[in-house]
């Protein structure tokens, strides 16, 4: 059985989509879909030799080497045209980092913008949703969920023709998920408020302070205390 999170991936992807899910470890997302028979192609991509060696003996130890191609390099490297991916997962690591795949992966002609991106950056949701707004990607589900004390966001983005104009709210709090407002929403934010309280107490207190900084986090602050009030 999957996690909560990966589950919520899981039932992001499409029926016979065909996924690179990248930085896989284990490759239990892929194996979970395939043996649902929700898919029927995958490939697992690791930058690292011990994660790759797990998915490795995972997808060999289920029979489904067939199916699940596993390889070894960083990003979306690991694609060729053959694989005629349409759906990408990236999960369990930094915003940034998926960020930075996803660019590299267009330098490098591995994705044409044309796929469904499934994400689940572990922190700083925002700079994925920066990058989506501007690469031309419509955010059309999103679901935030909590594990093991953990709040985890799942963000599923189609392409679309024109830029949607997401504002300051959309790209922090998530179009969907600050429209839905749900507790575990409310709870993230109250906790985020509480950090950035203290900061901006600090800041004001020093001998010296950063006041471009200090105003970033003042009205980031606001915006918060708006959105849970
Ligand atoms: N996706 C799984 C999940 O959500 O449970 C595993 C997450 S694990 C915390 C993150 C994995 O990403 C690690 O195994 C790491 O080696 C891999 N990784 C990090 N950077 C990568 C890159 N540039 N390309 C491929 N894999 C990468």
């Amino acid at each position: 059985n999957l996690s909560k999170r990966l589950q919520v991936v899981a039932d992001y992807v499409e029926k016979d989509a065909r996924v690179a899910d990248i930085g896989s470890d284990h490759a239990y997302l892929p194996c979970y879909l395939v043996q649902k028979n929700q898919i029927d192609y995958a490939v697992a991509g690791e930058v690292v030799k011990g994660p790759f060696l797990n998915a490795v003996n995972e997808v060999s130890k289920l029979g489904l080497k067939e199916k699940i191609h596993v390889r070894l390099g960083d990003g979306l490297e690991v694609l060729t045209e053959k694989d005629g991916i349409d759906t990408i997962t990236i999960a369990g690591v930094g915003g940034p980092l998926i960020v930075h795949i996803l660019e590299e992966g267009k330098q490098q002609n591995k994705r044409s913008g044309e796929e469904t991106l499934i994400l689940q950056p572990n922190i700083n949701e925002r700079s994925v949703r920066e990058y989506l707004k501007n690469e031309l990607y419509a955010i059309v589900s999103e679901t935030i969920l909590e594990e093991n004390n953990k709040r985890y966001e799942i963000i599923k983005a189609e392409p679309v023709a024109e830029k949607v104009d997401y504002s300051e709210v959309d790209l922090l709090f998530g179009p969907l998920l600050s429209e839905e407002k749900s507790q575990i929403f409310i709870d993230k934010w109250k906790s985020e408020a509480k950090k950035y309280e203290y900061i901006v107490t600090q800041m004001k207190k020093a001998d010296q302070t950063n006041k471009k900084k200090l105003k970033e986090l003042t009205e980031r602050l606001n915006l918060i205390k708006e959105m849970i009030k």
